[in-house]
């Protein structure tokens, strides 16, 4: 029987506005998962008043329950590494960020490096993240096989493409070596992605300005005076508000669909939709100590087609790189609903298998649990045209997005947080200069992020054109 780790349950009281006739706010946020909520922590911290609603039971319970949280600064694209470089620095001062105590306890930063496996699946990448590095002066080693195989104790064959364990040729050797690896020392992951979203819940809260509803569904994005003023709950209630920011995750478009039922209004030129996606947890092989806090790392392997990362309780958790061969695993829902417990679309499927089957050639003593005993999750990216997020205002003024984070925004929260309450101030009040460059606060060194990067109206990135941005 196939078995999926329900979502984490964080049971937070449900907000109703049904004795409210109309509040009112400075932002009204859709989503509070960990995109949402950051933002509110900025917002409320810069004076605003503001409101989460989620149709969830709490905050991270969406999209964000389920990320592997791995926090990796390897992009194709220049500001996606700059962006990615300042993110982790958040992480590394979590608890300054945070600035409050959360009751549940901090999330906690495993810095444990990054390794990605070289081949010719995965030359192009590594050139064009290499180029980005070596731009903004940022830390790599080039490892050989010999290395390679000192630290992790990987099988070096090379057996590119990536198969689906149905073809025959699966598992056959292509006749060549791998190149050795590129390891990214400042990399890592968070276990518990949900916590993280507490914690910005919680600084939230303590400014006295924040406020969260639960199990409340937006239904409508009203106007008024050609801008957004505020949403209508499926209850009925309308809440005004200055601004509203769509951080629905996967359902982004849904809810763009709400703010322009007119879709000629719209001027987007980068779309996103939802896709389902599986993550395995397998038991971690023998050789070397997988376990959280041991000399295992964040393993990128294109020549197999996998990435893993070590996972509690002595596991790896083992996810997709979306190799060409799985496009019939790749599926956008309709509904983002359908893939969670109790969905049409909620079970584990041979996705799960052919993941780890492939970290098995890499790792030929990875237990492999029989069908009995899978262990993963299932959810929905919002993936955009070009796997990289849109961070922009709209053609519907006061209506703002943060949204198409593309399995690969987790690690970025607090800088997108950031971003977002600068962008939102500044064009509130018509400044106008701060549109073009962040500036990066964390790590002066690497200058200021061009916000056309993650504009609605850029022309599609040239990017890794999967997770991997
Ligand atoms: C399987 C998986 C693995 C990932 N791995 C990584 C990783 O290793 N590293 C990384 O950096 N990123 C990773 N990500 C991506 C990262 O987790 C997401 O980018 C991030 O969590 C998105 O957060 P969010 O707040 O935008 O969306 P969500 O967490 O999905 O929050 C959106 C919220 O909006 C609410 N909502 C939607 N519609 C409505 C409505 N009409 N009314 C009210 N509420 C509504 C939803 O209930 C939801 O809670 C992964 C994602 C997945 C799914």
């Amino acid at each position: 029987m196939l078995r999926s780790l329900g979502r984490r349950s964080l049971i937070a009281p449900l907000r109703s506005f049904s004795s409210v006739r109309q509040p009112s706010y400075d932002a009204v946020i859709i989503g509070a998962g960990v995109i949402g909520t950051s933002i509110a922590t900025e917002l409320s911290r810069h004076g605003w008043r503001t409101l989460n609603v989620d149709k969830l039971s709490g905050v991270g319970l969406g999209s964000t329950s389920y990320s592997s949280g791995i926090l990796r600064m390897t992009y194709s694209v220049l500001d996606s590494v700059k962006f990615a470089w300042e993110g982790y620095h958040y992480w590394q001062s979590w608890e300054d960020h945070i600035g409050v105590e959360d009751e549940k306890g901090l999330a906690q930063l495993r810095s444990c490096g990054q390794v990605i496996i070289r081949s010719a699946e995965s030359e192009a990448f590594i050139t064009k993240t290499l180029a980005c590095f070596d731009k903004l002066g940022l830390p790599y080693e080039m490892w050989d096989n010999a290395e390679l195989q000192r630290r992790l104790g990987f099988d070096l064959t090379s057996y590119a493409p990536p198969r689906r364990i149905d073809d025959d040729s699966f598992g056959e050797p292509n006749g060549r070596e791998v190149d050795g690896a590129v390891y990214f020392p400042t990399a890592g992951y968070i276990s518990d992605p949900q916590l993280a979203c507490h914690n910005l819940q919680t600084a939230a809260l303590a400014t006295g300005r924040a406020e969260f509803a639960f199990g409340q569904s937006v239904v409508e994005v009203t106007r008024e005076a050609g801008r957004a003023s505020g949403v209508r709950l499926a209850d009925g209630t309308v809440i005004s508000a200055g601004v509203v920011v769509n951080a629905a995750g996967p359902h982004s478009s849904a809810i763009n669909a709400l703010a322009f039922p007119d879709p000629a209004e719209n001027d987007m030129r980068i779309a996103t939709r939802p896709m389902r996606q599986e993550v395995s947890y397998v038991p971690s092989p023998p050789e070397i100590d997988w376990s959280d806090g041991g000399a295992g790392m964040v393993v990128t392997d294109p020549d197999t087609g996998v990435y893993w990362r070590p996972e509690v309780g002595g596991k790896i958790l083992c996810g997709t790189v979306e190799p060409p061969c799985d496009a019939s695993f790749h599926r956008y829902p309709e509904d983002p609903e359908s893939v969670y417990p109790g969905g049409a679309e909620s079970s584990l499927t041979e996705q799960w298998t052919n993941q780890v089957y492939r970290a098995a050639l890499r790792m030929p003593t990875l237990p492999l649990p029989d069908s009995a005993n899978t262990q993963g999750v299932v959810a929905c990216y919002d993936v955009s045209d070009d796997w990289t997020p849109i961070y922009d205002g709209s053609a519907l003024p006061g209506y703002y997005m943060a949204i198409g984070t593309s399995g690969n925004q987790f690690k970025n929260c607090g800088v997108a947080g950031r971003l977002m309450r600068e962008l939102i101030t500044a064009r509130e009040a018509r400044r106008a200069a701060f549109a073009a460059h962040l500036a990066l606060e964390r790590v002066p060194g690497c200058g200021t992020i061009d916000t056309a990067a993650f504009s609605r109206l850029r022309t599609s990135h040239s990017s890794a054109n999967n997770v991997m941005g």
